[in-house]
């Protein structure tokens, strides 16, 4: 029931509960429904006529459009379906990079083919090429000027030798048959919202990049990212209220690791303090090893025990957290 997901006292929609049933995206969208303040008891409404009332008629017509969608595309089933909205959602891209694909994938873009099926424009005719329909599959792939920043990555190959027919149908295939790593899909879908946004700021009189600026900004784009999301921040601001400083002679060893997965590294810091919190010396390293967290903090402790033997501390407490 609708009503379960609702908190009466706040008369808001029970995040809780939305975020056990449902799937992040979902929770969005659902967040997004406003609520009426009166509360009113569940019905069922048939959303596809004025009226709210089921009509054979407009149920011919869903049966219609679902049977046309699905002529030369693939027929998916819901458990498969749901994997790869779950698996779009966990992209290690930033939030409008993730939001950008979601509506990629949905085929919501204000591209001039979709404007063109709303009757918002009459010619659908890519600006850069002018022979082919401008939909985003065509804008971030198959117009010979999208071709070219593909040209710098390993999937240009991938691109010309499979017949893609739409963005959906690349997404499909990286994500759900090819399984490529969070980094080449992070790197691919990035390209691809790099040509779109290039393309809009093109439309309103900005400059068009060059292919291998493209490349670049992508790669930055990414690697900023991942740092900054890796980083400890939130960890390392509580630990410090937390810091008890050690007793009598000892030092206190703290160390903290980072994984860094899309690019299967590891970060591990080290730093150690005298019985007054004095800084006495401290280090930072970044391993290329695909560790999880628990060998993670591990290596941590064991890089920190053997850099306090080698600056010749005898008495140290090592503990997690700098
Ligand atoms: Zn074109």
């Amino acid at each position: 029931m609708v009503s379960d997901l609702i908190d009466v006292e706040k008369k808001s929609w029970d995040v809780d509960i939305l975020n056990q049933v449902f799937l992040p995206f979902e929770v969005e969208i659902i967040e997004g429904i406003p609520l009426s303040n009166r509360l009113p008891v569940d019905k069922q409404i048939w959303s596809k006529t004025a009226n709210g009332i089921f009509s054979v008629r407009s149920a011919y017509k869903i049966a219609l459009e679902m049977q046309k969608a699905n002529v030369g595309g693939s027929v998916l089933d819901g458990g498969s379906l749901r994997a790869f909205w779950k698996k779009l959602w966990k992209f290690q891209v930033p939030n409008k990079v993730r939001h950008f694909v979601w509506r990629a994938a949905k085929d919501t873009l204000p591209t001039k083919t979709n404007l063109v099926k709303r009757h918002v424009i009459v010619d659908d005719l890519c600006e850069e090429c002018g022979l082919y329909a401008e939909s985003l599959f065509h804008v971030s792939m198959e117009c010979p000027k999208a071709r070219e920043p593909w040209g710098f990555t390993q999937f240009s190959h991938l691109l010309s030798s499979m017949n893609f027919q739409s963005s959906m149908d690349f997404l499909w295939y990286i994500v759900m048959v090819a399984k490529w790593s969070n980094a080449d899909v992070a790197l691919a879908v990035t390209i691809v919202w790099a040509l779109w946004t290039n393309r809009n700021e093109t439309n309103h009189g900005g400059m068009r990049k060059f292919a291998n600026q493209i490349f670049q900004w992508c790669i930055q784009y990414l690697e900023e990212y991942w740092s900054a999301c890796t980083l400890p921040m939130k960890k390392t601001s509580a630990a410090k209220k937390n810091w008890v400083p050690p007793t009598g002679l000892n030092y206190k060893v703290n160390v903290d690791g980072a994984v860094f997965s899309a690019q299967k590294s590891v970060g591990l810091g080290v730093v150690i303090r005298h019985n007054e919190g004095h800084f006495i010396a401290g280090l930072g390293k970044k391993l290329n090893l695909p560790l999880g967290a628990i060998e993670t903090e591990a290596k941590a402790f064991k890089i920190g025990i053997a850099f306090a033997g080698e600056i010749g501390i005898l008495f140290w407490k090592v503990t997690l957290l700098l």
